[in-house]
């Protein structure tokens, strides 16, 4: 069976617990307080709104996380506190942290780590910059970004982890990747997960595309073998936009 897919909002520095409490009450009335049969809908807030989300019907998701569990990490939250808050999944890695907060792939690595102990599903984002891809060497970036945020990760179930494929050229410019662009890519992405986690998981971990999507381009990317889901930044503070996503990768079967 296919794995179910995934829609995730990342909502980077936008909405505090009021704003986010009042979209969480309605977008769980539009799903009738359920899950969706065959889609996880995640919303990422920022950490100041996590416990504000009123979760029926979707997974609550955080931003980042700490490697630590505790101590003298000021500004810090550990993976353990975001669990307490009822976080199944957590984005790791996305090229905003990259560029803004010197993320290496060194840390994605202590990050996932640090949430699999912890029971959360990461969201590992991988994607090359414009002038990689223009130099050809899109497929090697990721490649790698993808190996060294996995080292010596293990998993005991597909579901435990996600990928996330975001070119940084396509987030939050409006040049989305084109379907088959991401297929490649994700088909890529595929390979490298079979060769660490073998067939069998491999082929039911979720490759999300993430950079631009939106209710009209969602369909075309979604139809491809290998794109699971869709991580979206901008389209997802607006519900109406977010639930017409949902509604069209609901619709297909799984
Ligand atoms: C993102 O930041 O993860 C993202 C995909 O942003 P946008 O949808 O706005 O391009």
């Amino acid at each position: 069976m296919k794995p179910k897919y995934i829609v995730a909002g990342n909502w980077k520095l936008n909405k505090g617990p009021a704003e986010a409490r009042s979209f969480s009450e309605g977008l769980s009335k539009h799903l009738g307080n359920a899950p969706v049969k065959n889609v996880d809908i995640i919303i990422a807030p920022p950490f100041v709104s996590l416990s504000a989300l009123k979760a029926d019907g979707f997974f609550i998701g955080a931003q980042d996380v700490y490697w630590e569990d505790k101590g003298a990490f000021t500004g810090e939250v550990s993976a353990a506190m975001l669990k307490e808050l009822g976080a199944a999944y957590c984005i790791v890695g996305h090229s905003e942290r990259r560029m803004y907060f010197h993320e290496t792939d060194r840390t994605v690595n202590l990050k996932t780590a640090a949430l699999l102990k912890n029971r959360i599903r990461p969201i590992v984002c991988v994607g090359e910059r414009s002038e990689e891809r223009k130099a050809g060497q899109m497929y090697n970036v990721v490649r790698f970004q993808l190996s060294a945020a996995l080292f010596d990760v293990q998993i005991e179930n597909p579901d435990d982890l996600a990928v996330a494929y975001e070119p940084v050229w396509a987030i939050g410019t409006g040049n989305v990747a084109t379907p088959q662009q991401a297929e490649d890519m994700h088909e890529i992405i595929r390979q490298s997960l079979e060769k660490r986690f073998g067939i069998d998981i491999a082929g039911k971990i979720r490759i999300l595309y993430g950079g631009s999507v939106n209710d009209a381009n969602i369909a075309g990317l979604i139809d491809k073998e290998q794109i699971n889901g869709a991580l979206i930044g901008g389209v997802s503070l607006d519900l109406d936009k977010f639930l017409s996503i949902i509604n069209s990768i609901s619709q297909r079967e799984r």
